[in-house]
């Protein structure tokens, strides 16, 4: 349905805070307008979901998560970036693989099978979105990816 993504967005990261905010300070850097965007809102709530709960898992205590959405001219780009351990550069288009997992030493403990990210790809794509990695080891993880906006004007009808 037709959502304005900062409110939507703003709502996802309130339900993280309350559970998080003494250990991982969530920064957000969010245009104060609106931006209406295609929304299946189920699906798109368990891309944000896999995505800042990896966030989370691999931060240290102490560290934070800036998100962060710029508007483009016809999409949107969501990033949310971590200070946790990173991802090496030929590893970062795996990660969007089924079960695929980086770091097996570290993983063992922190826990998960493998999926987050590739059920986060298609449902992405199936929003007509992009997503991918950047990162530096040792300095940490941001996740993009894309949505088409919705024409933004709309008249009312009355
Ligand atoms: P699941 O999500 O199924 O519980 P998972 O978190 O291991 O398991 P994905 O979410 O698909 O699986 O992530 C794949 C791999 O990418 C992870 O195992 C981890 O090695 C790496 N990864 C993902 N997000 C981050 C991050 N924010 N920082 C560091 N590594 C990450
Ligand atoms: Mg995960």
């Amino acid at each position: 349905e037709r959502t304005d993504f900062i409110s939507y967005l703003h709502q996802i990261i309130d339900r993280f805070d309350m559970n998080v905010s003494e250990k991982i300070d969530l920064k957000r850097d969010l245009p104060g307008g609106q931006y209406f965007v295609y929304l299946d809102k189920d699906k798109m709530t368990q891309v944000l979901d896999n995505i800042i709960s990896n966030a989370i898992k691999y931060s240290p205590d102490g560290g934070s998560i800036r998100f962060k959405v710029e508007k483009q001219k016809y999409q949107l780009i969501i990033s949310i970036k971590d200070d946790g351990p990173g991802i090496a550069y030929e590893k970062l288009d795996k990660i969007f693989e089924r079960f695929y997992r980086a770091d097996k030493a570290r993983n063992r403990k922190v826990g998960g099978t493998g999926l987050g990210l590739a059920i986060a790809k298609e449902l992405v794509e199936a929003h007509h979105g992009r997503i991918w990695a950047k990162s530096k080891e040792g300095k940490g993880t941001t996740i993009l990816f894309t949505l088409p906006l919705m024409n933004q004007k709309r008249r009312n009808i009355s």
